[in-house]
């Protein structure tokens, strides 16, 4: 049977990393509290705008509406249940790229809409023109990733904006796992925001807050309002949110993690990931394998099955593209020293 791990250290392929020690310390203060019920637990209600305003800022949304969610899954779910709510087609549709993260269709069968899912390009990326193929009159929602969950890629955001405004839908970008390293990449990103309507970007990936630390940001008070339903026995009237009593333990730890990183330690931890990305792929590539250029720190290669399998039993937590690639995320707990002794396994198994 396979444990859990106790430390990260042969942790490969998570998108989650140990949390910054002040972001741990900040979620235990906050064990007891509920921001879904901000009348009796205004001080963690006050952080949670603290966390918006920074993840704002880090998305390139300005004072954007939103909240701290259980995830990018919840963020994603609430950003096409708004597109739907405001669509005015009793039969809508969402186009994303093949890239998309498996959420969306959680989120499709849960909201009853139709999901169309289009092919990438050669780069990973969606492919514009079948894009634009797709959407049609009943299309409520584009999504664009900005770091993608299998190669780290981003969409050519501004054109998925124009393709959505010119079919009336809105445009929704899920950069959960990207949004912290973006900034720092070069990467077109703050995408001429006008086009952006919602954003998943969360703080328990790339952001170093403890889990559960996902956000959803919105362009406009009007459409979170979308998913407002009353709360007669709260104190407060309205509730957004997707599910009712949630983690102030994550809202802390957002807020303590982005208050200690934004933006000097993010853009050095950006850094260091993105050498280790780029040294295990030279590495690989040195070996003898097909390695996909790590755009951004993620790194994929067609490693063979037996020796994936060995890895795995050597205790590497390490995980398949849909095609069969080894994926590697080079998170903030993934040392080079890590990736050394990985690469060293590698060599003696290939060996036999
Ligand atoms: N979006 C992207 C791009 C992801 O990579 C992931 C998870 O890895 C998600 C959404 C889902 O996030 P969560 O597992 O926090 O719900």
């Amino acid at each position: 049977m396979q444990r859990e791990p106790q430390s990260f250290d042969r942790v490969l392929s998570s998108m989650c990393s140990e949390p910054h020690p002040l972001a741990r310390e900040a979620a235990e203060r906050f064990l007891a509290t509920n921001p879904g019920d901000p009348g009796t637990y205004p001080t963690v209600t006050a952080l949670e705008e603290e966390a918006l305003a920074t993840l704002g800022e880090i998305g390139g949304l300005e004072n954007p509406s939103g909240y701290i969610a259980s995830g990018g899954t919840e963020a994603n779910v609430q950003a096409m249940r708004i597109a739907r709510n405001r669509a005015e087609t009793r039969t809508p549709n969402v186009v994303m790229p093949e890239s998309a993260h498996f959420s969306f269709q959680k989120a499709a069968g849960v909201l009853g809409v139709d999901l169309r899912i289009v092919p990438t390009d050669e780069r990973f990326r969606a492919d514009l023109e079948a894009v634009r193929a797709s959407v049609d009159a009943d299309t409520a929602l584009v999504v664009g990733v900005a770091g993608s969950t299998e190669y780290g890629r981003v969409d050519p955001i501004p054109a998925l904006g124009e393709i959505a405004r010119d079919a009336g839908a809105m445009l929704h970008v899920d950069a959960a796992w990207g949004g912290f390293v973006l900034p720092f990449s070069g990467d077109e990103w703050h995408f001429g925001h006008a086009a952006v309507d919602t954003m998943a970007i969360d703080p328990h990936k790339m952001g170093q807050a403890a889990v559960p630390a996902g956000g959803l940001l919105a362009r406009s008070d009007d459409l979170l309002d979308e998913l407002a339903v009353d709360t007669p026995y709260l104190e407060s009237t309205s509730q957004a949110t997707l599910t009712g009593t949630r983690s102030g333990a994550g809202v802390a730890s957002a807020v303590a993690a982005m208050n200690e990183l934004w933006p000097d330690g993010y853009r050095e931890q950006y850094r260091r990931s993105q050498e280790n990305a780029e040294w295990l792929a030279e590495e690989l590539e040195q070996r003898g394998y097909d390695v996909v250029d790590p755009t951004l720190p993620l790194v994929a290669a067609d490693i063979s099955g037996p020796t994936f399998e060995s890895l795995r039993e050597e205790g590497w937590r390490i995980s398949r593209t849909a095609r069969g690639e080894l994926r590697v995320v080079c998170m903030p707990h993934v040392t080079r020293e890590m990736l050394a002794s990985f690469l060293e396994d590698l060599d003696r198994l290939e060996r036999g």
